[in-house]
């Protein structure tokens, strides 16, 4: 079997396609009658012919081995049933130009019993292991299915950009800006990525196939260029067929009073542009607050660090303290305050961007600043005070020792 080109089993033994096995039978009885050797000694002629319609009969009595050949027109034990099916199909679905041509595969290395696993084998001397053989099978495949999904409407992708948010802005509300890269539906082609009339495509000359090699074998695939449709419209200049092109814009959107850092703003229909009618994408924006020098903002809360005096802190007392509304509030130092201690402020927080009348509270962290005392008259009351309040703060660190 080295060259399967145009054999035609059904020929050999002079029956049609359509023939039933007891016809295919009968038939090569006849024939066999009259070319079989000992009927016919020392003629070579006979001896070919015997040998062709024992062939054909071979494939055309064995049902399995003569649905391979109907679909793919050659037999061989390599070819996998499932293999020939969806080549027919493939073909069937191909409908125009040349059938595959398998004009030139050697099928000698592939013998009884040295056939190579699939996948492995070297490709040597030109000639294709099976397993390259099943690749361009599904190489020819991928192509078709692609082909027939074809350009219909879609939907342009959702953007995300992060945006750094002024302190303020994020707490008061405002308008910010972002500068965005996105895709819009090119102008010149109105997101068709080709102007003017389709011509006839110059890869395949219009026929839609074009020869593909594969090892030894030679093969009529779906053009590449114009997915075997063979024609192509002119590509747009301005888009290079994409239909959309880049642009940066600069998008203005509201920040809601209290919006909080990380928080994700949506911006319908400011994505990217969709191909073939298909809906705009949207933007997300993540936004990034600034900080402050005075005040920390933990969600709705504000933090910030108050120094107070001794004095402040042992006697009590009644301090101002700045507040994200500008200005100062009171804030009451109870007497016996210790240094790094918390101190809440109700609802002088941040107003709630979610929850509407909510606001989060101040928390003041005290630290009591230790006067330098520079003055004799200021040390002498310390040692008094010293004498008065004599209780020994470390006492506690030993008893749990
Ligand atoms: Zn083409
Ligand atoms: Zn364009």
């Amino acid at each position: 079997m080295s060259n399967t080109q145009n054999k035609d089993y059904y020929g050999t033994l002079g029956v049609k396609k359509t023939a039933t096995s007891d016809e295919i039978r009968k038939a090569f009885r006849k024939l066999a009658r009259k070319y079989h050797p000992d009927v016919n000694p020392n003629d070579k002629k006979s001896e070919e012919k015997f040998k062709e319609i024992s062939e054909a009969n071979d494939i055309l009595s064995d049902e399995k081995k003569r649905k391979v050949f109907d679909q793919v027109g050659f037999y061989s034990d390599q070819i996998d049933p499932a293999t020939a099916e969806a080549y027919a199909r493939q073909q069937a679905g191909a409908r125009q130009g040349p059938p595959v041509d398998f004009g030139g595969f050697d099928f000698s290395g592939f013998g009884a019993g040295q056939a190579p696993a699939a996948g492995a084998g070297p490709q040597g001397s030109g000639s294709a292991s099976w397993g390259s053989f099943k690749d361009i099978f599904s190489g020819i495949f991928t192509g078709t299915e692609q082909q027939r999904r074809g350009r219909g409407p879609e939907a342009g992708t959702d953007l995300e950009y992060q945006a750094p948010i002024d302190f303020w802005t994020a707490i008061r509300g405002g308008n910010a800006r972002i500068e965005v890269r996105r895709q819009e539906v090119c102008p010149t082609c109105h997101g068709q990525a080709s102007t003017g009339a389709p011509m006839t495509c110059p890869e395949c000359s219009g026929t839609g196939q074009v020869t593909q090699m594969g090892g030894r074998m030679k093969f009529n695939i779906a053009c590449p260029r114009c997915q075997g449709s063979g024609r192509i419209s002119n590509a747009c200049p301005t888009c290079q067929s994409e239909g959309l092109v880049y642009r940066t814009e600069s998008i203005e959107f509201r920040i809601k009073a209290g919006t909080r850092d990380g928080q994700r703003i949506r911006l319908q229909g400011k994505g990217n542009a969709g191909t073939g009618g298909g809906a705009q994408g949207d933007l997300y924006v993540i936004v990034r607050t600034g900080t402050h020098p005075v005040f920390t903002r933990v969600g709705d809360d504000i933090h910030l660090t108050v120094p107070i005096t001794l004095a402040e802190a042992t006697l009590g007392s009644k301090v101002d303290v700045p507040t994200i509304e500008g200005g100062r509030a009171q804030l009451r130092i109870p007497p016996g305050t210790q240094s790094g201690q918390k101190l809440r402020m109700r609802e002088r927080g941040v107003e709630s961007a979610s929850a509407a009348g909510q606001r989060g509270d101040q928390i003041v962290t005290v630290e009591v600043q230790i006067p330098q005392l520079n003055d004799e008259r200021s040390r002498e009351i310390m040692r008094e005070f010293a004498k008065l309040n004599n209780q020994d703060p470390r006492v506690t660190l030993f008893d749990k020792l």
